[in-house]
């Protein structure tokens, strides 16, 4: 336990004693956490109303805010960190919240994710185990990219959103998420027969693994100038309503291509079929796709009658959102995993518990029903909020449908099992051996290296292929003492090794550790 969190914990036992009012979290008000931001003093609005005339993110930020409430603040990116236990940050009305953390992970390359909620003695006045763990009304998810950060803050169910403008002005938006446009109706999928009997498989790995590659337009990188970092945090956001709702899954961003396409003219249902492989645009796509094996394809897009729509359920030459709206990737992709709105409108899905879910009194609905003013959970009956349950076992399950279906989507691009090839070359002579993944092999079961006394430097790799998990090509003797690896996270392909034991000639992309230098009796690629 380091100094903060024992200071924090001290803190708590205080705030226990003391006995803060029930379900009060904004008593729980941290002295000692870090400020993620300032509101900067005597800022003018007329100044933001002026520079939004130029500025069209700024402009659509005062649209979307409840009374034009946008505030220039002061960002420390540094604080979002796993090292920060507490955050504390100002609301544009005056008061201070803190949050505690509780997941931070690297959300992207050279990007963190810190995601948090207000502490409250919830879980003791209702100790249920099917009680949900985060505080759906107040929570706090966060990226920073060492610059900038930006993020969703709720408070009392209330959105915030800190964000990024034109000239990497930092601001915080009160939302009137009612002036948001709504999330289209999902465009349905024919389903074969055949796919129907693969749906209802029970997923064989634990955990899975969903690649998404986003793709942008002319116009979304026009208007967004900060959306690499805002598609992380979408992602982040995404991936934590599968946390909250127990889904054995995870969306691991596979990339981001900066198309060409020009959005002018086209509604978002063309958008969305010109992704499609038979399309200029979806050709383009299709390369991308293949290149970084990503199961599901979401684009960027700038359309302003809907914040999203997406295919539903994908099938892999389906896997296909749009979004217009950062706050709306969860939802589109869920879309995409099997799952629909409601449970009142005509039924046109394959599983009749895909259903968000709304309850009165507590008044919450999960994201599928919309993400405007959602809990970052998606329905489901084993949990329980305030006591209720946040679904119910006939209708509104989509934490079943997602874990039913993730497994088929983590395939669409399954993990490769096919060998690598290597042409080994000494001074000696050359021999030619493929090893599968999880095995290690002894040159001396090749009469090829056997017989020409195979020492290897140079390596001809061919068909190295890793997905989320890293790869090692590993050389080494039999004691290990000499072991020279070549470690690669998805990267699928050639590449020629000119020096074992120095890395030489190797891809940027693959890592190269070494131990001694010696002769190589042994080859394993796990
Ligand atoms: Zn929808």
């Amino acid at each position: 336990m380091n100094r903060k969190q024992l200071k924090f914990c001290l803190l708590g036992a205080v705030f226990l004693f003391a006995g803060c009012t029930a379900l009060d979290p904004t008593n729980y008000l941290e002295s000692s956490a870090d400020t993620l931001f300032q509101i900067k003093p005597d800022q003018s609005h007329a100044a933001l109303e002026r520079q939004s005339g130029t500025d069209q993110y700024l402009k659509l930020l005062l649209n979307v805010a409840e009374d034009a409430e946008v505030k220039e603040v002061q960002v420390k990116p540094g604080l979002v960190s796993k090292d920060t236990t507490m955050l504390s940050m100002p609301l544009t009305d005056g008061r201070t919240v803190s949050f505690k953390l509780s997941r931070s992970d690297n959300i992207a390359s050279g990007m963190v994710g810190w995601v948090g909620d207000m502490p409250s003695n919830r879980r003791q006045l209702y100790p249920s185990p099917a009680e949900i763990n985060m505080d759906p009304l107040n929570w706090v998810s966060l990226v920073s990219d060492g610059k900038l950060v930006v993020g969703d803050i709720r408070v009392e169910g209330q959105l915030y959103r800190l964000t990024a403008v034109g000239k990497g002005q930092q601001v915080l938006v009160k939302v009137d998420e009612s002036k948001i446009p709504p999330e289209a109706a999902p465009i349905p999928v024919p389903v074969q027969p055949r796919d129907n009997a693969r749906l209802l498989t029970t997923p064989s790995s634990s955990k899975s693994a969903i690649k998404v590659l986003f793709v942008t337009t002319q116009q979304s990188r026009a208007l967004y100038p900060n959306y690499k970092l805002e598609l992380a945090q979408a992602l982040l956001n995404a991936n934590q309503y599968l946390v909250n709702s127990k889904v054995e899954a995870l969306y691991e961003q596979a990339g981001i291509y900066d198309s060409d396409y020009d959005e002018t003219g086209k509604e978002p249902q063309t958008q969305l079929n010109d992704m499609t492989a038979d399309k200029p645009l979806g050709a383009k796509i299709h390369i991308e796709r293949e290149k970084v094996r990503a199961d599901l394809v979401s684009m960027l897009s700038t359309y302003s009658i809907y914040c999203g729509i997406a295919k539903m359920p994908a099938r892999k030459e389906t896997a296909f959102s749009s979004i217009s709206c950062f706050g709306a990737l969860g939802h589109e992709l869920g879309h995409n995993m099997g799952a629909m709105h409601s449970d009142e409108s005509p039924d046109q899905g394959v599983f009749p518990y895909a259903h968000g879910y709304k309850h009165t009194a507590p008044n919450f609905h999960t994201q599928m029903r919309t993400s405007h003013g959602a809990i970052p959970y998606h329905s489901n009956p084993r949990l329980q909020y305030q006591g209720v349950p946040i679904g119910t076992v006939d209708k509104n399950d989509v934490a079943r449908t997602f874990n039913e279906r993730r497994d088929v989507v983590a395939n669409f691009y399954p993990e490769p099992t096919y060998p690598v090839r290597l042409w080994l070359s000494g001074a000696n002579g050359s021999c030619y051996i493929d090893v599968r993944p999880g095995e290690q092999v002894l040159l001396s079961w090749y009469s090829e290296c056997k017989d020409n006394a195979v020492d290897p430097e140079r390596v001809v790799v061919k068909d190295f292929s890793s997905d989320s998990t890293p790869r090692r090509l590993c050389f080494s003797n039999i004691l290990y003492t000499v072991n020279s690896c070549y470690a690669g996270r998805r990267f699928y392909g050639d590449f020629v090794i000119e020096d074992v034991h120095s890395g030489k000639g190797k891809p940027d992309e693959i890592e190269f550790t070494k131990l001694q230098v010696g002769q190589v009796f042994r080859v394993s690629y796990r």
